[in-house]
């Protein structure tokens, strides 16, 4: 199923706090639901202080992170999306530098770093660096697959921690 890039009020509007980061994430990560990554379990505790899900059954404990390119970053996902957008649109031409200005990211290191994991998600399409289904390798569009996520109730709003 195709559907077209994102404008950037779409995406805005879309990704406009850190929860929907999170909503997005989510879904990409368990689209049927949470699922316990060692045991298969569909319930969980959420420990939002670190921002862990455990799960009921075996109490293995994973982040919503691991395993993509914003693992173990202080930056928050919606600063991670922005750059992920803008490096994504065709020709943007658009440089880190205008980047961190853009996004009011603190240093140049980390926007340089956060490019430099970006870029190489986008090339080697490596399952342990996913972008989160933000962007679509093969040509570079926004959240097709989101689209079909069912309208009901956001999975970690029933979340009891
Ligand atoms: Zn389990």
């Amino acid at each position: 199923m195709r559907q077209e890039s994102l404008s950037l009020e779409e995406f805005q509007q879309k990704f406009a706090t850190e929860e929907g980061c999170q909503e997005h994430l989510f879904r990409m990560r368990w689209p049927e639901g949470y699922k316990c990554p060692r045991c298969t379990h569909d319930r969980y505790y959420y420990h939002r202080s670190r921002d862990l899900y455990e799960c009921k059954a075996c109490r293995y404990q994973v982040t919503l992170t691991a395993g993509t390119v914003f693992h173990g970053t202080r930056t928050s996902l919606r600063k991670w999306f922005w750059v992920i957008f803008l490096m994504a649109r065709p020709k943007s031409g658009v440089s880190m530098l205008s980047l961190q200005r853009m996004l009011k990211i603190k240093s140049y290191k980390t926007v340089w770093m956060m490019g430099h994991k970006i870029r190489k998600a986008m090339a080697a399409r490596d399952s342990h660096y996913k972008l989160a289904g933000l962007v679509e390798m093969d040509d570079s569009y926004f959240g097709g697959k989101v689209s079909r996520a069912k309208k009901e109730e956001a999975p970690w709003a029933k979340v009891k921690s």
